[in-house]
């Protein structure tokens, strides 16, 4: 069940995407689009009704939300087993400590995307640029779990290019379009592009880039995903594998083989 309050149009677009590949795979997908000035509480009620319907497993509530609502208190409301972004803090704390839990879908789909071309990622550098509770915190602690030497950048790291050169595995997930250089890239790394920014080409048109100059580090790089068409995807794909993930816990059945 998605639940979409207002009219943000990236929030549209996503949802869109979300609900029809539910929808492929086999699922039930139950939208929930209310209004931008719906009453927080409206969203509470439909929240604690979602958790306690036995026909819904997994329960997204995309964000942001309206500014008049608190979207912590809204999240929090989430049934844990049925939180399919992750983001509650039960989750965010089972991950933490090591037991299973349902992970933020992006995360999980860099480090799939990251297997895929290095199956055992124990003892590799990785540096992830981006501390936000969406994207670097859980991917700190996914790449923690696979034996990983994290180190977590942000906007007050000093010597940033340096701190990136030091890395066998790279995620950027920042927000500012191709902020990452192709020199800051050790030959033969792992680049996780993350970011999703629109700029304006100079012929006026509008371009989708991520936060790694790819043209540049594509040059270096063992592997590298682009953007669009690499996190992007697998971070519904990860979505509908968590709704999987909450079906087979709220059944108290085994997980999904990694
Ligand atoms: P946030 O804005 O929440 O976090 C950005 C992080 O980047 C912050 O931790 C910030 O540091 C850090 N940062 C900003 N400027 C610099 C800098 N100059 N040097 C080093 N670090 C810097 O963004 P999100 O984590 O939500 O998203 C990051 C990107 O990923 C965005 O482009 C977003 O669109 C994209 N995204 C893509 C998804 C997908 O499905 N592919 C899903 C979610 C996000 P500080 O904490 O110090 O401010």
């Amino acid at each position: 069940a998605v639940v979409l309050v207002g009219e943000d149009p990236a929030s549209k677009v996503y949802v869109r995407n979300k609900a029809a590949q539910t929808v492929e795979v086999g699922m039930q997908s139950f939208e929930h689009k209310l209004a931008e000035d719906t009453p927080e509480q409206v969203v509470l009620d439909l929240v604690a009704k979602l958790n306690a319907d036995p026909s819904v497993n997994g329960i997204l509530v995309q964000m942001p939300l309206p500014k008049h609502m608190d979207s912590n208190k809204v999240l929090e409301l989430i049934e844990p087993l049925k939180d399919v972004d992750g983001f509650h803090p039960m989750n965010v704390g089972r991950l933490s400590i090591g037991e299973r839990a349902l992970a933020p879908c992006t995360p999980v789909g860099s480090i799939i995307l990251a297997k895929s071309v290095k199956h055992d990622l124990s003892g590799l550098n990785a540096v992830v640029v981006g501390r936000s509770n969406i994207v670097g915190k859980p991917m700190a602690q996914l790449l923690l779990r696979e034996n990983c030497t994290v180190t977590i950048a942000h906007s007050r790291t000093k010597d940033l290019p340096d701190v990136v050169r030091a890395a066998d595995l790279v995620v950027a997930a920042i927000g500012k379009p191709e902020f990452v250089k192709g020199d800051w890239i050790k030959p033969g790394a792992i680049v996780i592009d993350v970011g999703i920014n629109r700029i304006l080409k100079p012929d006026g048109k509008g371009k989708i880039v991520g936060d790694v100059d790819f043209a540049e580090a594509v040059k270096v790089a063992g592997a590298i995903t682009p953007v669009p068409g690499g996190v992007g995807p697998m971070t519904i794909a990860c979505l509908l594998k968590n709704t999987v993930e909450a079906a087979l816990m709220q059944r108290g059945l085994k997980a999904l083989a990694a």
